[in-house]
């Protein structure tokens, strides 16, 4: 019971109803029902997902071979193969990657992320993004980061669950001050732009059940990337993202309005 208590398996979870639209198995009965209700108010909510792991798998991708080789990934989610350190290992096998998550459930699935190969090394961390503090000095991150040279921030579908109080344009600049030049944000977040009535009505599924959902424009999820330089072709629908990065597909590609998500990879100079 204790653990059922932990994971709150009676009201919906980010991370579970996510896996839940991706395909996976690491959900309970509140999350499906969400995932459902999400699906009535836009029957495409299954797009979104899979548009944005394939874009963190391509932006972990180009920053590997751009040369980065240590990671920190906040709010990482359900693992889902390939993960983080599985592409950038692919690449530079001594890839180092902190995973960071506040959900007891990621915690539970945390040992598929330490995985790593013998070269490297990965770790977990959990922790709450709106705690920068606690995440830049644990042990889990100095102990395998080295911040004396460039790291990949990735806040990959994160920031959509900070509402404007919690202030997210500070907590990413905390980070990325914490951080030297030459590092890189990789960043995808959910946009109401194209159907902006259905994104309401999710974020009130969540709402009802005590989550934030902060579905944000173009240009406030461009000011994220305040004082970088942008990586072409700069904040597009993630779909649009270096698609040339990904693996051939057979599956049509989605429309822009489908997939509603935004992303970009840009350099801290
Ligand atoms: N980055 C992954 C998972 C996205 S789902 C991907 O793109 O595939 C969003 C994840 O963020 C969930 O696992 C959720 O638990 C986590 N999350 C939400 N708010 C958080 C917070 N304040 N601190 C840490 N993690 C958080």
């Amino acid at each position: 019971m204790a653990e059922h208590d932990e994971l709150h398996t009676d009201r919906p979870h980010p991370a579970r109803v996510y896996d839940y639209l991706l395909g996976g198995k690491d959900n309970f009965a509140a999350d499906r029902e969400a995932a459902h209700r999400g699906l009535e108010a836009n029957p495409d909510s299954r797009i979104p997902p899979r548009q944005n792991r394939l874009f963190l798998r391509r932006a972990v991708r180009f920053l590997a071979e751009r040369g980065i080789d240590q990671f920190l990934d906040i709010g990482t989610g359900i693992p889902s193969a390939p993960n983080v350190h599985h592409v950038a290992q692919g690449i530079e096998p001594r890839s180092r990657i902190v995973y960071v998550d506040n959900d007891p459930i990621v915690l539970a699935h945390a040992r598929a992320l330490l995985t790593s190969d013998p070269r490297g090394r990965t770790d977990y961390l959990d922790a709450d993004l709106r705690d920068v503090d606690s995440i830049l000095g644990s042990a889990a991150l100095r102990g395998t980061l080295d911040l004396g040279r460039p790291v990949g921030l990735l806040l990959i579908a994160i920031l959509h669950f900070i509402g404007d109080d919690d202030g997210p344009d500070e907590i990413v600049r905390r980070l990325l001050a914490a951080l030297p030049p030459g590092s890189y944000l990789a960043l995808s977040h959910l946009t109401g732009d194209f159907r902006p009535e259905a994104w309401a009505q999710v974020a009130e599924v969540y709402r009802r059940q005590g989550v934030t959902m902060r579905v944000r424009s173009k240009p406030e999820i461009a000011r994220f990337f305040t004082g970088l330089e942008m990586v072409d072709p700069g904040l597009q629908i993630v779909s649009q993202w270096r698609p040339e990065l990904g693996e051939p597909t057979e599956e049509p590609s989605p429309s822009d309005e489908q997939v509603s998500v935004y992303g970009a990879v840009a350099r801290k100079p």
